[in-house]
């Protein structure tokens, strides 16, 4: 069997993972990431870039390139109540985009930093000696082969078997979220700018704050991508599949049917697993840091992930440069890496907490949002993160502590 050893391992070239992999290589560590996909590869996803990233795509130079992909920028978002009551709102413009080409501008970025890339590289477990991982077992092409490291960074996504190894992975059926995707085209109404979250309607029974359908506008809102999330309770409580939400959505409502009354869908709808969290989980064991969906770190009410999975990338990367400077990979030297991420992290991911269990997951108190934000003077110029963060603590009386909105 063949084996390879090196400093820094990265399993994952998502947005997580190259962008660990680009640090590392920038911080002049000895590092490999390995994907077990062909690249470019696809990622289930809405493909918004929220602008929070853009200095860090900027500095990997992945920006100007990943521009080239945008099939819109959104600076508005229309949010749908139950009874089909909405809001608008501004946001700061983020680009949407397809992901099977922007990534790979990430990825492309860690390797031109000097990163060393392997596709077609399945990890299959870790190797774990006297309870520290050492590295991953896996396939090549279908051939056995090891890679050992000093610094295992697990970053292979939301159905990372690595970190259900070491008991790391979430399994909350009520921040577990069912999602699917499809690029339509003959959308109709949908304006070029905004993107809009629609709350599954009252017809149906049962129902969980995060049940929506959306659609991200493309190249002019004639095309889009629409998007359904649903969490693993809401389907087990309502016994409805993933497709009768959306059947049900685009049939009887007024939205669905003007949307898609003509609408074809370009590709398949396709379905993916993704566990949000609250606040990040520990990510650190001796050996090994994990981030972004491998340990759940996605926002809970809007799905947004990717800013959890790069920050975390980055500041995993500037850890492990620390270590090895002093060649000092012990758990208490890698442990550093926890704080640093919750302190990047949880303030948007407790923002969204609170917007879903205290607004989402309130069927009056969304109401009485959707009121104060038309009462506000300059509606609709006004925007989503502030005037939500406002009427938490005005109306709501919430103390945000620090939590603060990324859109
Ligand atoms: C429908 C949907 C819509 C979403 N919309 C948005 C959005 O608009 N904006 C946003 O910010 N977030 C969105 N998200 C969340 C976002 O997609 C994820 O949070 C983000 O991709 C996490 O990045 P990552 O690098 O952790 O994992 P991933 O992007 O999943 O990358 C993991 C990589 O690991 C590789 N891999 C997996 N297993 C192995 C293995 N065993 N060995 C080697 N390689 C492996 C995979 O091929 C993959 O390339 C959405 C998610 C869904 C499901």
């Amino acid at each position: 069997m063949k084996k390879i050893r090196r400093t820094a391992l990265v399993v994952g070239a998502g947005p997580g993972g190259s962008t660990a992999a680009y640090y590392l290589a920038k911080n002049g560590v000895d590092v490999l990431f390995v994907d077990k996909e062909t690249w470019p590869r696809d990622k289930i996803c809405g493909g918004v870039y929220v602008p929070a990233l853009y200095p860090m795509l900027k500095e990997m130079g992945a920006f100007d390139e990943m521009m080239k992909y945008q099939a819109c920028s959104i600076t508005e978002f229309r949010l749908i109540d139950r009874d089909e009551d909405y809001v608008d709102m501004k946001t700061e413009p983020a680009m949407i985009a397809t992901r099977r080409f922007t990534d790979d501008q990430i990825r492309r970025a860690a390797i031109r930093q000097g990163a060393d890339f392997m596709e077609n590289y399945e990890a299959t477990s870790l190797i774990i000696r006297k309870g520290v991982v050492k590295g991953v077992h896996g396939l090549y092409h279908n051939q056995d082969m090891d890679i050992e490291a000093d610094i295992t960074v697990i970053a292979n996504g939301s159905h990372s078997e690595l970190t259900r190894q070491l008991g790391l992975f979430p399994d909350d059926p009520d921040l577990t979220m069912y999602c699917f995707r499809a690029y339509l085209d003959g959308v109709e109404g949908l304006a070029p700018h905004m993107a809009e979250e629609y709350y599954v309607p009252k017809g149906l029974t049962g129902w969980s704050p995060i049940c929506t359908t959306w659609l991200n506008p493309h190249y002019g809102g004639k095309q889009a991508v629409l998007g359904l999330t649903i969490t693993e309770k809401a389907l087990r409580d309502t016994g409805c599949s993933a497709m009768e939400f959306y059947e049900y959505w685009r049939d009887n409502t007024r939205f669905g049917h003007e949307r898609l009354k003509n609408a074809t869908l370009i590709d398949k709808f396709r379905g993916w697993r993704l566990p949000g969290s609250r606040k990040l989980g520990n990510g650190v064991v001796p050996g090994a840091i994990a981030i972004g969906d491998s340990i759940g770190a996605a926002e809970c009410a809007f799905e947004y992930g990717i800013p959890s999975a790069m920050t975390g990338g980055m500041i995993a990367a500037n850890v492990i440069a620390q270590c090895a400077a002093k060649d000092d990979f012990s758990f208490e030297a890698t442990s550093v890496y926890q704080k640093l991420a919750e302190d990047a992290l949880n303030p948007s991911l407790g923002f969204n907490a609170l917007f879903r269990d205290e607004l989402l997951n309130k069927e009056d108190v969304m109401k009485d949002f959707f009121k104060y934000v038309k009462a506000q003077k300059d509606y609709p110029n006004i925007m989503f993160g502030d005037t939500a963060a406002k009427y938490m603590m005005e109306v709501l009386h919430l103390d945000l502590g620090g939590n603060k909105s990324n859109q």
